[in-house]
């Protein structure tokens, strides 16, 4: 490591005495890029990052979703001081959940009843729940790739079939759980249709991520959702969207609103937080009313709609919901990822662009990709050299090939050109 990332690497020491490889999320590590010392951030402002080293840095993690607002939105500050002088936490309701649910409903009107919580995991996991109360029935189908959170059931990897069980894909999970879980890969209404047929009778709730934005961003196939749907309400399962990342990312509302088709049951989270801690989940008035206290259902949270999260959310969606942002976003991340397949083409690397809204992925393969096993054919070594290149000259993507760009509306038309003019320079110097 070279002294740009001195701080870091100290910082990166002392952490791993003290926390569990170094980093509170594993997406943090930079073990898919080669290893050692992941940047130590300081400071967000606007569309920039400033690590410990005093580098800037424009950010394209995003914190993997949440940050479509940009660091430190003057309305995201006023409101968290806001919120900060009323007091953070009550235990009671407030006026501020009310309003939230019902801007929530005006612009995803899937959900008629909503909870909120903290996490993304914890909407999934409790949407699953939930599916689960209503139906009476044990099991889950999800897509190859799709991450669902960290919840027992989201651990389970694929079987060796479509009408095969699953097989815990973390330590810790067990036998019991991958009982009830079966994998079949996106973007197949074939293998979907196969393991519905081998346990239909037994499927609470077949979710996936609308759009997929966790092997990469990759779209559903036209007539896919709606096939997915069919299939899933044919056998009396429910169908639960997980938007946690594309809520608020790909339109204002989420992929249900973009494409058209309407879930049971919605998981949000990410970016309707504007940066602080929101999850939410919610769905058909019928369903939802099986969770407590109206229901056998049991949900709770002693942080879940906490009056500074509500109040954020509200800025957030009050600034997102202003006449043009998601048209701006399109052109804009449009002109990025257009701009990088040209750059990367024009120096001899083969690449495929996954891209939905304001998020997307390059893929360094050749063929388009559709599901997780073309994900996985994107090369790893590529991807980690442009990571490299990039990071050394203040770009920041997130250290993984199966991650997205994501644009905030604070990137200006100048940062994507000097994004740009960094790629040129990156991408001429890679191995081919
Ligand atoms: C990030 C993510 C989750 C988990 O959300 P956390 O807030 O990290 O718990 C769940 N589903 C999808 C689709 C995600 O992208």
């Amino acid at each position: 490591m070279t002294t740009r990332f001195e701080r870091s690497a100290a910082y990166y020491e002392r952490a791993l005495a003290r926390i569990v490889g170094g980093v509170n999320s594993p997406a943090r590590s930079f073990k898919a890029v080669g290893g050692g010392a992941p940047v130590f951030m300081q400071r967000g402002r606007g569309p920039y990052l400033y690590d410990v080293d005093g580098n800037r840095y424009i950010d394209y993690l995003a914190a993997y979703g949440p940050g479509i607002l940009g660091h430190a939105h003057p309305e995201i500050v006023a409101a968290i001081a806001r919120a900060a002088e009323g007091g953070t936490l009550y235990g009671t309701p407030t006026p501020w959940e009310v309003e939230l649910a019902e801007r929530l409903h005006a612009a995803l009107p899937s959900l008629e009843r909503i909870r909120f919580v903290s996490t993304g995991t914890e909407a999934v996991m409790s949407a699953v729940r939930v599916a689960r109360a209503f139906t009476g029935r044990p099991k889950v189908i999800k897509m190859e790739g799709c991450y669902h959170g960290h919840s027992d059931f989201a651990l389970i990897a694929a079987g060796s079939g479509p009408s095969q069980l699953g097989t815990p894909d973390s330590a810790g999970v067990t036998e019991g759980v991958a009982r009830d879980v079966i994998t079949v890969p996106y973007n197949d209404l074939d293998s979907l249709g196969e393991a519905l047929d081998a346990w239909g009778r037994e499927v609470a709730a077949v979710i996936i991520e609308p759009i997929v934005g966790n092997f990469g961003v990759v779209n559903p196939a036209p007539g896919y959702l709606e096939g997915v749907k069919r299939l899933a309400h044919e056998h009396g399962a429910l169908l639960i969207f997980d938007e946690v990342i594309t809520a608020f990312r790909v339109a204002y509302g989420g992929a249900q609103t973009l494409l058209g088709v309407e879930p049971d049951l919605t998981a949000l989270g990410k970016a309707i937080g504007g940066g602080v801690p929101l999850g939410a989940y919610g769905g058909r008035a019928e369903i939802m009313d099986w969770v407590a206290p109206l229901g056998p259902a049991y949900q709770a949270g002693t942080l879940a709609g906490n009056p500074l999260s509500m109040q954020v959310a509200l800025a957030a969606l009050e600034i997102l919901g202003r006449p043009g942002v998601y048209e701006r976003l399109e052109a804009e991340s449009a002109y990025l990822a257009d701009g990088l397949v040209a750059i990367a083409r024009r120096h001899g690397h083969t690449v495929q662009l996954g891209r939905a809204g304001s998020m997307f992925t390059l893929f360094f393969c050749d063929e388009p990709v559709t599901d997780y096993k073309g994900a996985e054919r994107s090369d790893p070594q590529k991807f980690a050299a442009m990571f490299r290149g990039f990071l050394d000259r203040g770009v920041l993507l997130a250290p993984s090939r199966f991650e997205a760009w994501m644009l905030s509306v604070q990137h200006t038309r100048a940062d994507l050109d000097e994004t740009l003019q960094i790629a040129d320079e990156v991408l001429r110097q890679m191995v081919r």
